[in-house]
């Protein structure tokens, strides 16, 4: 018999925010920050790979980062895929800039809305890049994001 049993999507390792019930979130844009120094040396809010959500009224900030999906659809979309979007031995979906074309094929793909991919706007197309996390896979500390957090409100997930 056929199964139709709609299966949740899956992820991998990637940024969280704890607890996930309540935020202690001080919105204060230091991943933001930290994560644009860290990958560009520069700051930026076309840089950034993590995305702070602030509540109008419930004064709960939500972050937003790549969920780095098993099935990575913006991954699949890339039209360079494997030298522009890439995945490591690790499963991390990671971006070679110096290969994107900036043609925002993986942000259109990204399947949470707004899109967890960042966008580098510029008259010069060779300047127009996609920016997404890769968990600072090079960054021998891990995760810039996770270890400047004043409040220590990210980690990483466990999956
Ligand atoms: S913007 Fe870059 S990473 Fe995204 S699909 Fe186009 S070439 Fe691939
Ligand atoms: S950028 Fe979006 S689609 Fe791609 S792995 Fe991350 S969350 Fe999934």
């Amino acid at each position: 018999m056929e199964d139709n049993t709609i299966t949740a999507r899956t992820y991998g390792r990637h940024i969280v925010q704890v607890p996930s019930d309540v935020s202690f979130c001080a919105g204060c844009n230091a991943c933001e920050i930290v994560c644009t120094l860290a990958h560009d040396g520069v700051v930026g809010p076309c840089y950034n790979r993590i995305f702070m959500e602030k509540g109008t009224h419930s004064m709960v900030t939500v972050i937003h980062s790549c969920q780095h999906c098993s099935d990575h659809p913006c991954y699949e979309a890339c039209a360079r895929k494997d030298h522009a979007m890439c995945l490591d031995e690790n499963g991390v979906v990671y971006i070679n800039e110096e290969n994107c074309i900036g043609c925002k094929r993986c942000i259109k793909a990204c399947v949470f809305d707004p899109p967890r991919i960042n966008y580098v706007k510029s008259t010069d197309k060779s300047k127009r890049k996609a920016k997404k996390c890769d968990l600072c896979r090079t960054r021998p500390e891990g995760p810039a994001c996770v270890q400047y957090c004043q409040v220590s409100c990210l980690s990483l997930s466990d999956k």
